[in-house]
């Protein structure tokens, strides 16, 4: 409330009381005047001066009777602060309450009068209310209010009262009020801290924000509270800036950790300002905090990263200076420093550097860097020379760069690349190639020249290769023609090692031997593929052959796998190795065994064969020869018994010559059987017949039975077979005696085919046991004399033997001497005998 309200206030207490007083006055002057005349006057004038007050105060004066509910009196303030004439108010009888007072207000009015029935005559009442004004507004106001007038009963029956036109009071109250609300609402809402506290440095308030920041409550918190959650180590600090700028009045600004709800300790700022009321006076301090960890981190790491940028470039391994548009040095690194001989101190601008670097060249150098400097991002200056400190020139190909702006300044950044090393390299490089060059064409001749030294060297060397191979090429077929030799030769080939080991060994002899080449490789020749009779002397025919006195020929019996013995002829040869040392021997053989079986068969035939023809030959010769000489006369008896000997001779020797070429001839299968179909009793008819002249002259019978079986055979060749068995039969049967001759059809021995058994059986002398299987030999006989006396030639059952078996039949005798023999013919009737 403003000084002047205060006063106006004031005013109108001791106004009302000075009223009352007035009114005492009154009552007593009129009490007074109405026993003292002489009074009236100053009544009058009191009257007056009443009047006067009550017209001139800006305050409603009024007189409302509670009995009558109506304003009895009322001044003309009324018309200037509610708009009614005070006439108006005056007749507003019985409705001043309803219709005048606002109807919220009514009730309070009422409670307001009531407190008049027990109050005193000099106490005042007050009361706040609203009136509608005559433009419909409503206007509040203050009345203070005290007894007036009291009816007999001492009752108050009339009040007096001032009112106050307080509506824009109560409107400044109300704003305020809500101005009040709107900046506690405020406070809570906003994104910072509030705090207030009063004159004694004692916090009386903190917002929400700054409650939910801390998590405490505001109780805990009011007066020094809130330092409890500053960090121990700035609450000495935080507390020393806070008083002094209190007690200076002045605002201040710190910073200090305040612990969050969740224990976390946060950067806070905090500012703080001093308050004043609305009349000057020092009300305490309200301040404001906000978290600012986040801002310091990314201070503090754009700190950092600053801090890295310098020392980059400080460290940087080319020279960079950094200077102002304007043309101050800030900054020269260090590898600047060291390739110009330069401090920062040496060079504070531009100009300086310039000065030091370019010498007469300054001005132009200037002048390109005005040239290029407006142009924004990095700007390839070119390549300049530079004069040290010490005096040297280094070649520096210089970059500029236009950064932003730095305390209102744009920086401009100089950076450079030493090329002096470079350029002294390529000096170097290219005298040096110049050099080469010469080298290189000197080189050239020299080079031509052993060229053609090499060329010629090549191409001896190429056709000396060519040869090689060539006759590599020779070599390797001459071993592929000799190993395919080996390979497929129907020669035994066998090579030994020097301790008669087989090393080598060739298909013919694994199939001759019936071995595997595992069988044999590696294997001691000798004890087990010799004989053991004859082990000993092998061994030594190696062993001499070994030392030197080979053997080249050998004849030896191998064994086979299934313990047969063969007889090998070996050619030997001695094995070398590339310095000629004997390391072994290899043998070439010729299984001769089946020639030496012919061999001995061949020469058993000359011999039998001389005899039998020397025989007749013989007799033919001593005949003719007594008849050449005449001793004998050719007319003579015993002429004629020579000549007929001589025929006889002749006919066997025919005979003999005919059967032997007959054998012959079926042996090397000249003859080619001549099979047809026949049957059995044709056979034995014919057979019969041609042998029975014979029969006859010897007076021996002839029993056939017969049966009439169809074979598919050589008729003539069959009747042959059977002519001689039979002629055989009666040869050697006595007189009288009978040979049955029979055909019969039996099975085969294997059970499945049949066959035809022709039997020929006599009562003659009979064979000897041992002779059974001779007499179907090459001239065998059972007696020497049976060839002369029988006129045979031993040929008859090797050829019948032949004839059977190339019908895929046999032919054998049973026999005992004294008794008779028996022949037997067999003959496959199965479809194997049409073959
Ligand atoms: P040969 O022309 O001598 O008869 P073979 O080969 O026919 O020639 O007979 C050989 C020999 O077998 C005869 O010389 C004879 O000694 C003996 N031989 C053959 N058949 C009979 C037989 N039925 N009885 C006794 N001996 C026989």
């Amino acid at each position: 409330m403003c000084k002047a309200m205060r006063d106006e206030q004031k005013t109108k207490e001791q106004l009302i009381e000075e009223l009352a007083e007035m009114r005492q006055s009154l009552s007593k002057m009129e009490e007074k005047l109405a026993s003292q005349q002489q009074a009236e006057v100053q009544v009058q004038q009191k009257q007056h001066f009443l009047h006067t007050v009550v017209e001139t105060t800006p305050d409603i004066i009024y007189v409302y009777d509670l009995v009558e509910q109506r304003n009895v009196y009322i001044n003309h303030q009324i018309e200037e602060i509610l708009g009614y004439s005070c006439q108006e108010i005056q007749t507003i009888r019985e409705k001043v309450l309803p219709s005048l007072i606002h109807p919220d207000d009514i009730a309070r009015v009422k409670e307001h009068f009531e407190l008049f029935r027990t109050c005193r005559d000099s106490e005042a009442i007050e009361i706040e209310y609203r009136m509608r004004h005559a433009n419909g507004e409503w206007r509040w106001l203050y009345s203070r209010e005290t007894v007036f007038a009291r009816n007999a009963e001492g009752l108050a029956s009339q009040i007096l009262g001032v009112a106050q036109d307080i509506t824009e009071r109560r409107n400044a109250i109300t704003r305020l009020h809500e101005s009040e609300q709107r900046f506690r609402h405020l406070a809570d809402t906003a994104p910072v801290m509030i705090w207030m506290s009063d004159t004694n440095k004692l916090c009386n308030h903190f917002n929400q924000p700054w409650l939910d920041f801390t998590g405490r409550t505001l109780e805990q918190e009011i007066g020094n509270g809130w330092t409890e959650a500053v960090h121990p180590h700035d609450r000495k600090d935080c507390i020393n800036k806070y008083q002094n700028a209190f007690d200076a009045r002045q605002q201040f600004t710190i910073e200090y950790r305040l612990k969050r709800f969740d224990g976390e300790y946060r950067w806070i700022l905090d500012t703080g300002i001093p308050r004043f009321d609305s009349v000057g006076n020092f009300v305490g301090y309200i301040g404001s905090g906000i978290d600012i960890t986040e801002q310091k981190q990314i201070l503090k790491a754009l700190g950092e990263s600053e801090e890295r940028f310098r020392c980059a470039l400080m460290d940087a391994p080319l020279p960079i200076l950094l200077r102002t548009e304007d043309g101050e040095v800030l900054l020269v690194n260090r590898t600047w420093t060291e390739l110009t001989g330069y401090s920062i101190q040496e060079i504070p601008t531009l100009k300086d550097w310039l000065e030091r670097a370019y010498g007469k060249r300054q001005q132009q150098v200037t002048d390109e860097i005005e040239r290029v400097l407006p142009i924004e991002g990095p700007t390839a200056m070119g390549e300049y020379a530079i004069t040290t400190a010490m005096g040297t020139t280094r070649i520096w190909d210089i970059y500029a760069s236009l950064l932003g702006p730095f305390a209102h300044r744009r920086l401009v950044v100089v950076m450079a690349i030493d090329v002096t090393q470079r350029k002294q390299i390529e000096a170097d490089l290219q005298q040096a190639k110049a050099q080469l060059e010469m080298k290189v064409a000197e080189r050239t001749v020299e080079l031509l020249q052993a060229n053609n030294h090499l060329h010629r060297l090549i191409n001896i060397l190429t056709a000396t290769i060519n040869q090689q191979t060539k006759i590599e090429a020779q070599l390797r077929e001459a071993e592929r023609r000799w190993r395919s030799l080996l390979e497929n030769v129907r020669l035994l080939v066998i090579g030994l090692d020097s301790e008669g080991k087989v090393e080598y060994v060739n298909p013919f002899f694994l199939e001759l031997g019936g071995y595997t080449r595992e069988e044999v490789l590696g294997k001691y020749w000798f004890t087990t593929f010799i004989p053991q009779y004859q082990q000993q002397d092998m061994q030594k025919i190696l062993r001499e052959s070994l030392q030197g006195e080979l053997h080249t020929h050998h004849e030896n019996q191998v064994l086979t796998k299934f313990g047969k013995e063969r007889t090998i002829v070996w050619n030997n040869t001695l094995l070398r190795d590339a310095k000629s040392q004997i390391v072994g021997m290899m043998s070439i053989g010729e299984d001769i065994t089946q020639r030496q079986a012919l061999e001995k068969i061949k020469d058993e035939f000359i011999s039998v064969v001389s005899h039998e023809l020397r025989t007749p030959m013989t007799s033919i010769h001593a005949g003719l020869n007594l008849l050449a000489t005449g001793l004998v006369k050719l007319d003579s008896e015993k002429g004629r018994r020579l000549i007929e000997i001589a025929a006889e001779s002749t006919e066997r020797l025919v005979r003999l010559v005919n059967d032997m070429l007959d054998l012959e001839r079926l042996q090397s299968g000249k003859i080619t059987l001549n099979k047809q179909k026949i049957k059995t009793d044709e056979l034995l008819r014919e057979s019969t017949e041609l042998m029975q002249v014979i029969a006859n002259q010897s007076e021996v019978n002839i029993s056939v039975f017969s049966q009439s079986i169809e074979l598919t055979v050589d008729k003539d060749r069959i009747i042959q077979v059977l002519t001689n068995i039979l002629s055989n039969a009666i040869k050697f049967s006595s007189k009288g005696s009978t040979i049955l001759f029979t055909v019969e059809k039996i099975q085969a021995k294997d059970g499945r085919s049949c066959a035809v058994l022709f039997k020929s059986q006599d009562q003659g002398r009979g064979i000897p046991a041992e002779q059974i299987e001779t007499i179907f030999e090459r001239f065998h006989q059972v007696d020497a004399s049976d060839s002369r006396k029988q006129g045979g030639t031993g040929l008859g059952l090797a050829i019948a033997r032949n004839i059977v078996q190339q019908h895929n039949g046999q032919i054998w005798v049973e026999s005992q001497v004294g008794l008779g023999s028996t022949f037997y013919v067999m003959l496959p009737i199965s479809e194997n005998s049409e073959q």
